[in-house]
């Protein structure tokens, strides 16, 4: 089948990310970015206040803003600060904030955050919860802030990923290091990881399986451009929603319908949105190749995008469309 190669068009982005930190306490083997206690990148409220309403404004269908991170809860009262600007300018609540629940120690503590971010219109409260984030997050912290959350906004509005493992899990710490990679390998089995970031340097030697061949002729169109759903970095960088390191623009230097507007015009000319939206990763390997790239079996087609990229950012190459740096020195 030959790669599609007209322009395709690219859905307004409805649905985003604020990556309000790249902190984390933790350092999930599974991070499809690669936050930890070592980054300390932070979107200022300003701009994220400026860029919720850019994003509002730039789609006809309106957008659904959450907050994520690294761990919003890092810097609690930069995150309320914000649910609460937002408010007062007239923004749509969140939609949800994403956290691990490192710091749901107690009951009033978590009742008292839930119930002020619940004021500050937050929707819906999403927790991580699986065999990785317990390598550092006590489980009975999930559990705490799901169980008062539901009391507080109301069971619906309470997703875990995953209530299985809410349910059933327990703390990895404990485990020795080669019952927990095992434990690892098998939840990875179930398909859920992204294979990008610290996941794919850490997880994916489990699965690899594929030479690239497998993966001729997959389009990435629907996830670069047509996903509807994109993540800003705490310097405005503008990515995927599932495709981390891959720059579709940075917010902050033009309005991000703008930003939108040229992405919609000159895609298919772009040096690494255009080859992988039209073909996949194979469309980027020859040029990796040429630039010294040695292929070899991968997990996924992710990984094989993951790991072609890392090599020409390495190579400094395609700077504008391939960050952050340093997702891909780690
Ligand atoms: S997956 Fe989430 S909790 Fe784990 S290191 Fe990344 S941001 Fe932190
Ligand atoms: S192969 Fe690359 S561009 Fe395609 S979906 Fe995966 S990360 Fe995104």
């Amino acid at each position: 089948m030959p790669h599609r190669t007209e322009p395709m068009p690219v859905k307004h982005w409805s649905r985003a990310g604020l990556l309000l930190t790249t902190w984390c306490n933790a350092a999930c083997a599974s991070c499809y970015l690669a936050c930890g206690p070592t980054r300390r990148e932070d979107m200022p409220v300003e701009s994220a206040v400026a860029w919720w309403a850019e994003l509002a404004a730039a789609s006809p269908h309106g957008c659904r803003v959450h907050l994520t991170g690294g761990e919003p809860f890092g810097d609690w009262e930069r995150l309320i600060a914000l649910c609460r600007r937002a408010r007062a300018e007239g923004l749509t609540g969140a939609e949800l904030v994403e956290t691990n629940a490192f710091w749901a120690t107690s009951e009033p503590l978590v009742r008292d955050r839930l119930r002020q971010l619940d004021q500050a219109g937050m929707g819906k409260l999403n927790i991580s919860a699986d065999p990785y984030h317990q390598q550092f997050v006590p489980i009975e912290r999930c559990r705490l802030a799901a169980r008062v959350g539901e009391e507080v906004l109301g069971p619906a509005r309470v997703q875990v990923r995953w209530r299985d493992w809410l349910d059933e899990g327990f703390d990895t710490a404990d485990l020795d290091e080669r019952r927990r990679r095992d434990l690892f390998h098998v939840y990875l089995r179930r398909g859920r990881e992204r294979m990008n970031g610290r996941a794919a340097g850490r997880l994916a030697g489990a699965l690899v399986s594929m030479e690239p061949a497998a993966f001729a002729d997959i389009s990435c169109s629907d996830s670069l451009l047509r996903s509807r759903h994109v993540h800003l970095m705490p310097d405005g960088g503008i990515m995927p929603g599932t495709c981390a390191g891959i720059l579709l623009g940075r917010a902050g230097n033009k309005p991000i319908a703008e930003i939108w507007r040229e992405l919609s015009h000159d895609h298919a000319a772009r040096a690494v949105v255009g080859p992988l939206a039209a073909g996949g990763p194979l469309a980027l390997l020859g040029e990796a190749v040429e630039h010294g790239f040695v292929p070899d079996r991968y997990a996924s087609k992710c990984h094989l995008c993951w790991e072609i990229r890392r090599h020409l950012a390495s190579l400094h190459l395609h700077g504008d469309e391939l960050g952050p740096g340093w997702m891909y020195e780690e």
